[in-house]
């Protein structure tokens, strides 16, 4: 047990040397980080990484009445129990106050993106996943095609890229965040400001290259506190509940197009959609639940773990050493090791 500790404070030492100046420098919410969702500073894993590796998979029907009463989104997707949830999740939606979102956060959902939330295909035909990369990649250019063009959500008005996401088409693990933030509202690009050169070391820190596994976020265009002014920096917030049920379906159809094994959900938001459940992310954090989707069907479980958004990572680094603990745990499911380890 020594030496797994000594190993993994070895190894956190590593990945603090790759801390550059930058994050130095506070960021306002690149990449939409929410940093309103992240626990109380000096918050720590109740557990040493090596006892993280027991997995806990979707919670039973009983404990989820237990958790979710009536209205409230439900995890348990067994096939033929989409429609129910989303469902709920539309019901809820249009039972919410103007005020508040799923996530009790302070949130605009506004009565246009409600009917459209409602009015949203809650289910999907099950059809035919693509096998191949080339028709997982085909599958996925359809589906930017369609993000590129889609308005559902005022969010597509004051866009200046949609950011579909990008990456492996087979990749085995994906990285999934809340939003575009201003630099990838520029460039169309999800992760490339400072908060994607941070998940750009994780992943490296993981053994990985960013082209081997594929980078996306819940809702695919930047939401603005000031809509009126996309060319601002630090006008960035998260996607409130109404604008991730609009979206989601997209984030959906390319996890079933990609068909991962595993996905790390980056930040809160991220957390609480794809988990669906609103607790926070402290208390998410440190097992692998059963991924929730809404409206497709996937041909096989994928496995999910949610760690901190790199934006709130850079604005407290005393947090790295449990996003690394959390990515120890990813890697260990997937047999990784670190590069020079
Ligand atoms: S955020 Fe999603 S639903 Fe809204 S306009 Fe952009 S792609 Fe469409």
């Amino acid at each position: 047990m020594k030496d797994g500790v000594r190993e993994l404070a070895r190894q956190f030492k590593a990945f603090l040397q790759t801390r550059e100046e930058d994050e130095l420098t506070p960021l306002s919410s690149p990449q939409g980080g929410a940093e309103q969702v992240m626990p109380a500073a000096g918050q720590t894993p109740e557990n040493t990484p090596q006892d993280h590796l027991t997995i806990e998979f979707a919670r039973t029907a009983h404990k989820e009445a237990e958790n979710h009463p009536a209205g409230q989104m439900t995890e348990m997707h067994a096939p033929g129990h989409q429609a129910d949830a989303a469902q709920n999740t539309a019901q809820h939606l249009s039972a919410e106050t103007a005020d508040t979102d799923l996530f009790g956060q302070t949130a605009s959902v506004s009565a246009a993106v409600r009917a459209e939330a409602a009015q949203t295909p809650q289910t999907a035909p099950v059809q035919e996943a693509p096998v191949t990369p080339q028709e997982k990649q085909a599958a996925l250019d359809k589906i930017a095609e369609e993000i590129k063009a889609c308005r559902r959500c005022p969010l597509g008005q004051t866009r200046i890229h949609a950011v579909p996401g990008e990456g492996n088409p087979a990749a085995e693990l994906m990285f999934i965040g809340e939003g575009p933030g201003f630099d990838e509202d520029h460039s169309g690009r999800p992760f490339v400001g400072r908060a994607g050169q941070l998940l750009d070391k994780m992943i490296a820190a993981m053994g990985l290259k960013r082209e081997q596994v594929f980078i996306g976020n819940i809702a695919k265009c930047h939401p603005m506190v000031n809509p009126q002014n996309p060319e601002a920096r630090g006008n960035d917030r998260a996607p409130n509940a109404g604008e991730i049920a609009v979206c989601r379906k997209y984030i959906e159809r390319q996890i079933a197009a990609i068909s991962p094994k595993y996905v790390v959900a980056l930040g809160g938001v991220a957390a609480k959609a794809l988990i669906s459940d609103t607790k926070s992310l402290g208390a998410l954090r440190g097992r692998f639940h059963l991924l929730h989707l809404d409206t497709v069907e996937l041909q096989t479980p994928v496995k999910i773990l949610a760690t901190y958004h790199p934006a709130a990572l850079l604005r407290n680094p005393n947090w790295k050493k449990d996003a690394w603990a959390d990515l120890q745990m990813v890697m260990a499911e997937m047999g990784l090791k670190r590069p020079h380890a």
